[in-house]
């Protein structure tokens, strides 16, 4: 991706209240059954087939979007979709369990969901899984992304995770916490927000001791403490990302949220509205960073180790 698109995305990302980017879930189908996933649980329309999910994302840039997340499901299930994207859009972030490695996409970013050290992430996403995504990562030609999503499964083994982390080739990790939906039977993974409180207090320690790889700045923390921000924008009319990204399911309807209609916003943890509003309110230059490494942005590595805290 050009370095004037890129700018453009992050400047009207950042500065306006229009809409910048697709968030789309190109396939329902998944090659893991995830203990936290609702994906996999639940009945789901037909897919779209390749050629009208291609027009679908054509007609959304030529109305302005620049930049595409792809979820599922498993996007890797469908490579022409991943490859059509890459090449559609200026900036294609690509979420995958890393089970299939990561192909080689113009414009895209590969970002691996993994939930913790070997043993806690295979209970969590099955047996071998772990294993199978680290001999991808070493194999890929560019530095992946990390997620982790923090829930009551792995809350525990946070710092050990970044460790493990740390020795492999990749860019950053970033973190969301387990956001349910309302009423919803996996109300139980979630973080009380006491508890949430405290892994941020952890997470900022843990950024300290393993530097800027670990993708969440004070500011970060802020938006989703308890005794922070969180409560002036945890409502749907508040969220600053469901203005600006629009969601599709599968069968190419809307959404509200990339996390479904019923997500419970009272608790949101997610990472895209921390840095969103990390960044700006008010303005943070480390969160700025942490959103120029989603991006890709050149100059970014020579700077982060001065603005660790
Ligand atoms: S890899 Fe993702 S989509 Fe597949 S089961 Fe796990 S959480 Fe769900
Ligand atoms: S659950 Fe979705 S819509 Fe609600 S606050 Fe979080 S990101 Fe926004």
């Amino acid at each position: 991706m050009s370095l004037l698109g890129k700018t453009v995305i992050l400047s009207k990302w950042l500065f306006t209240q229009r809409p910048t980017s697709l968030a789309i879930d190109i396939t329902h189908r998944c090659n893991l059954k995830c203990l936290h996933c609702y994906f996999w649980r639940e009945e789901h329309p037909g897919e779209l087939p390749d050629s009208e999910m291609i027009a679908l994302m054509k007609t959304f840039r030529k109305r302005g979007l620049r930049a595409a997340i792809l979820y599922g499901g498993e996007p890797t299930l469908r490579p022409e979709i991943c490859r059509a994207a890459g090449e559609i859009f200026d900036a294609c972030l690509i979420f995958t369990n890393g089970t299939n490695g990561f192909a080689e996409i113009r414009g895209a970013k590969w970002i691996v969901s993994l939930d913790g050290p070997e043993r806690v992430n295979d209970e969590i996403r099955g047996i071998g899984v772990y294993r199978r995504a680290v001999l991808e990562i070493r194999r890929a030609k560019s530095p992946p992304l990390i997620h982790m999503t923090i829930s009551r499964l792995n809350m525990g083994c946070v710092e050990d995770f970044v460790g493990c982390m740390a020795e492999l080739p990749i860019e950053g990790i970033g973190f969301s916490f387990f956001t349910p939906a309302v009423g919803g039977a996996d109300s139980g993974y979630a973080l009380t927000l006491m508890e949430r409180d405290r892994i941020l207090t952890q997470l900022l320690s843990i950024r300290k001791k393993f530097g800027p790889i670990v993708g969440i700045t004070p500011a970060m923390v802020r938006q989703l403490r308890s005794d922070g921000a969180f409560f002036s924008w945890n409502r749907k009319e508040l969220c600053p990302v469901s203005t600006r990204v629009r969601c599709f399911n599968p069968a190419g309807e809307a959404k509200f949220c990339t996390y479904g209609d019923s997500a419970d916003c009272s608790r949101c943890g997610c990472a895209a509205v921390a840095a969103y509003r990390g960044a700006l309110c008010p303005i943070d230059f480390r969160t700025m960073l942490v959103i120029l490494a989603l991006m890709g942005m050149p100059g970014r590595r020579l700077i982060t180790p001065f603005l660790v805290r």
